[in-house]
């Protein structure tokens, strides 16, 4: 199999030795956008900013030795994810064991050898983007793009957690088809499908305030996250996103609604609790979805206390 190297990846060097950075951005400078650092801090400040996918980071630097550099690296969220090789001129074993210890994926000696500098570069590029496409497919539903169920349920174990810290409100929206198994009845599935691609991306694209993220609950159905929402946001978002999915006009002559494609939301928000958990605003949300079924659909409804006593 050809070995084939990941596009637009960025390589970031960092060596106190110019004259080496030099050398390597000459033997990868076919291997993406290449920037470099000639000390710890500045390595570390540009792998913030950047993000790059591979660091090529010398072991022997002063003030601060490249383990430390890796160590910090490793410990920031902003820069654990790429994936460091070491450079160094010591080949014994217990550098290589220290190197690997640190967190590194690999590491190079002194003097380059460029073949053998392309080749683990090459292989560590492409495991990056291969675990990084697997990660994408983990999180994303196949058909609509958006994050998926799995990725949902932790995303929101996280947010519930962060907002009970800060005794914020938590909202969310459960968005369902209306009358859509009617819809494949008559249009067919593969007409549903795409439906429901155009719903999904119209819930998308009205969904704009920071931290606020839409998933596939499952079948026609939707949940968006709306953190630190008050209850009249909530209300403007939820008559926002019916009127969205009205607007995009999309024909459905069997619905029992309209003669074309609505939805139905159910709303709620908690200012999350110790002793609660996230399901709790699922099932609130489901409640005050039911209510809008019942109550003729193409609505939203905001969960309420009474509710608990009506859900089916
Ligand atoms: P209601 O207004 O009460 O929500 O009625 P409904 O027909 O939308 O609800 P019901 O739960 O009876 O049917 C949901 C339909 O959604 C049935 C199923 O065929 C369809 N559906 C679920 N997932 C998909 C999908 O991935 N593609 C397509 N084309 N249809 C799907
Ligand atoms: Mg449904
Ligand atoms: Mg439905």
């Amino acid at each position: 199999m050809p070995a084939y190297l990941p596009k637009d990846s960025t390589i970031l060097i960092i060596d106190d030795d110019v004259n080496l950075i030099r050398m390597l951005s000459h033997i990868l400078k076919d291997f993406g956008q290449i920037l470099f650092a000639v000390n710890g801090d500045q390595g570390l400040q540009s792998a913030r900013e950047h993000k790059p996918d591979l660091i090529l980071l010398d072991v022997g630097m002063l003030p601060m030795d490249g383990y430390e550099v890796c160590r910090r690296l490793k410990n920031d969220d902003a820069t654990s994810k790429s994936a460091i090789i070491f450079v160094t001129a010591n080949t014994g074993m217990e550098t290589e064991i220290a190197c690997l210890n640190a967190g590194a994926v690999d590491f190079i000696t002194k003097p380059l050898n460029p073949p053998v500098v392309q080749a683990r570069v090459r292989t560590h590029l492409r495991l990056k983007h291969d675990s990084a496409e697997l990660q994408r497919l983990a999180q994303h539903d196949a058909l609509t793009g958006l994050y998926n169920r799995r990725f949902f349920d932790k995303a929101l174990e996280a947010e519930y957690s962060r907002l009970q810290r800060h005794q914020l409100p938590l909202g969310i929206a459960l968005v369902d088809i209306d009358c859509f198994k009617k819809y494949n009845d008559h249009y067919g599935h593969l007409a549903g499908d795409s439906a429901l691609k155009a719903v999904a991306h119209a819930i998308e694209a009205a969904t704009k305030r920071p931290g606020e993220f839409v998933a596939r609950y499952g079948g026609e159905e939707f949940v968006v996250v709306l953190p630190q929402i008050d209850e009249q946001t909530l209300k403007q978002y939820g008559q926002m996103i019916c009127e969205e999915i009205r607007a995009l006009k999309i024909p459905h002559s069997t619905s029992e609604i309209d003669q074309h494609i609505t939805i139905s939301i159910g709303l709620t928000h908690v200012i999350p609790t110790i002793d609660s958990s996230p399901q709790v605003l699922v099932d609130q949300a489901d409640q005050a979805l039911y209510r809008a079924k019942t109550l003729g659909r193409d609505r939203y409804e905001i969960f309420s206390p009474q509710d608990h006593s009506k859900s089916p």
